[in-house]
């Protein structure tokens, strides 16, 4: 945002602290709104941070006689956001009335086109970073803190629906449309982030948080093109990685609005989600090896059977995922039975081990116990056993601050809800590497996801926006003088020295989160 300060010296920097009421000043930078216009907005702890100086720079531009509508009615407009989501699902529409548009593809592309043009609309200073994230800016009024970010993503699955990444992308670009045309300054800067690839493995998020290898580079995409050429189709610069990868602590914080993408919400009939945390996932690929021989002439007693201990082990699986209390899944999701013949008595068993839970010891003393079945399985059958982990990708719990700040705004806004853990994998587990994260889920009907039959209500939609914007505020410590609290909910001004999560996330253990919203810190 262009500054109205000419002033030199003392002047440059009361107008500075200024920004704020000068910018509520600024000739209306988008159509005029029916309630309040720009003029009458003034967040409420902006006007108390004003010195003495700046007080005096600023008296000609004050509001005096304005009423300054708090923070806290700052509301998105529900019925822009649903017609952009509209407009977005035109994007790769596919006749089930879903979309196709998986990363860089055409439909991926037109889709990314239409977003930028909304990202102008709101305000914001656009970029596309060398690994192809769209990113948008708008100033905030102290230029020396790191930005808040929000965002999610626009690709999707094949036959994917119309919701999964979009409902957060563009409920981010409709929170910086409402600052911008409320003439709302924020302490912080914020960055409206749309991470490309989402689906093919969170690569746009990783690229800017762990970098990405040769190995992912080289990876095949549903584009049938690999992911160097098709981050230089979207724009970025596969040889110029390093520019886009941020430090940790380069980010105030990053919050994601996204569908749920589970039933519980629907089922339960509860308006937002506050998300614990995303969930660790690990993959074993399971061989089983037994003896292949006539079905007709060798005894039952005298079978090594890998199919009748894999029954076993599929079985044993699923008692201990519901052995003990929590929220633990296993799953055996694959399963293929060699020689593969009516008359042959299976000889082998190729098969599959998933656990997730938002607590990694859990994972290892749930696979502790997987293997004990195992070899009571083994002795039982005659065969063996051998576990290859393929894949683990660690949980990354949310910050108990932005919970919180989550947790205030949906209840300021009137909302239910609860805590929860994304069964998922987000853009935000990746961002987790660079700051406090925090995630708001909106209800799924059904909790149908990644499908044409994906559903998340208008009204949903619009809640959980209104949730991210006051998120938003709260995380800045702007709503302070405009709606009670007994404490400050904002992040510190400079977080390596008030904040707690630069232990993150060791010092804080998932388990610790679960409880009552204010019993969680
Ligand atoms: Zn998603």
């Amino acid at each position: 945002m262009r500054s109205r300060c000419v002033a030199g010296g003392i002047l440059a920097a009361a107008c500075a602290l200024a920004t704020t009421a000068a910018v509520a000043q600024q000739p209306a930078q988008t159509p005029p709104l029916p309630g309040p216009g720009p003029e009458h907005v003034v967040l409420m702890a902006d006007v108390g941070r004003r010195d003495a100086a700046a007080e005096s720079f600023t008296a000609p531009l004050a509001i005096a006689a304005a009423p300054a509508v708090p923070a806290s009615d700052l509301r998105i407009d529900g019925d822009r956001l649903n017609g952009h989501l509209l407009e977005l699902a035109e994007f790769g529409k596919n006749p089930q009335g879903g979309v196709s548009r998986v990363a860089y593809s055409d439909a991926d592309l037109a889709g990314r086109a239409f977003v930028i043009r909304l990202m102008h609309d709101a305000k914001l200073e656009v970029a596309i970073d060398a690994a192809g994230n769209i990113v948008g800016r708008r100033a905030g009024a102290d230029a020396s803190l790191k930005p808040i970010v929000i965002g999610s993503h626009i690709d999707s699955v094949p036959e994917g629906g119309n919701y999964d990444g979009q409902v957060g992308s563009l409920a981010a670009i409709e929170v910086a449309h409402t600052l911008a045309e409320r003439a709302v300054t924020l302490r912080h800067p914020l960055e409206v982030v749309i991470f490309q690839n989402e689906e093919g493995g969170t690569i746009g998020s990783m690229a800017i948080t762990a970098g990405l290898t040769d190995d992912d580079l080289a990876r095949a995409t549903n584009s049938r093109i690999t992911v160097r050429e098709g981050i230089r189709r979207i724009g970025g610069s596969p040889d110029r990685l390093a520019e886009a990868v941020r430090k940790p602590g380069d980010v105030a914080a990053y919050v994601e609005l996204h569908i749920e993408q589970g039933g519980l919400l629907d089922a339960e009939g509860i308006d937002i989600g506050v998300v614990e945390g995303i969930v660790g996932i690990r993959w074993w690929d399971v061989a089983i090896g037994g003896v292949a021989n006539h079905a007709g002439t060798t005894p039952m007693e005298q079978r090594r059977d890998a199919l009748l201990a894999a029954a076993r082990y599929v079985d044993a699986v699923h008692r201990v995922a519901t052995g003990r209390s929590g929220r633990q899944v296993a799953t055996v999701g694959k399963i293929q039975a060699f020689p593969g013949a009516y008359n042959v008595i299976p000889g082998s068993v190729a098969t599959s081990l998933e656990i997730r839970d938002l607590d990694a010891p859990v994972i290892g003393a749930l696979y502790g116990q997987v293997r004990r079945e195992v070899e009571k399985i083994e002795q039982e059958t005659g065969t063996s056993f051998t576990f290859r982990q393929t894949s683990d990708s660690a949980p990354a719990p949310t910050d108990a601050r932005v919970r919180r700040v989550i947790d205030e705004a949906a209840a300021l806004l009137g909302l239910t809800r609860r805590t929860m853990p994304s069964g998922a994998g987000h853009d935000a587990q990746e961002m987790a590497r660079l700051g406090p994260i925090g995630m708001i889920f909106v209800p799924s009907v059904g909790g149908i996801s990644h499908s044409p039959r994906e559903l998340t209500k208008p009204a949903d939609v619009t809640n959980g926006a209104n949730v991210l914007l006051h998120a938003v505020i709260g995380l800045d410590g702007s709503r302070q003088a405009g709606v009670a609290t007994a404490e400050p909910a904002g992040l510190p001004a400079d977080p390596k020295v008030g904040g707690r999560w630069l232990a993150f996330p060791g010092t804080e253990g998932a388990h610790s989160m679960i409880g009552p919203p204010h019993e969680r810190d």
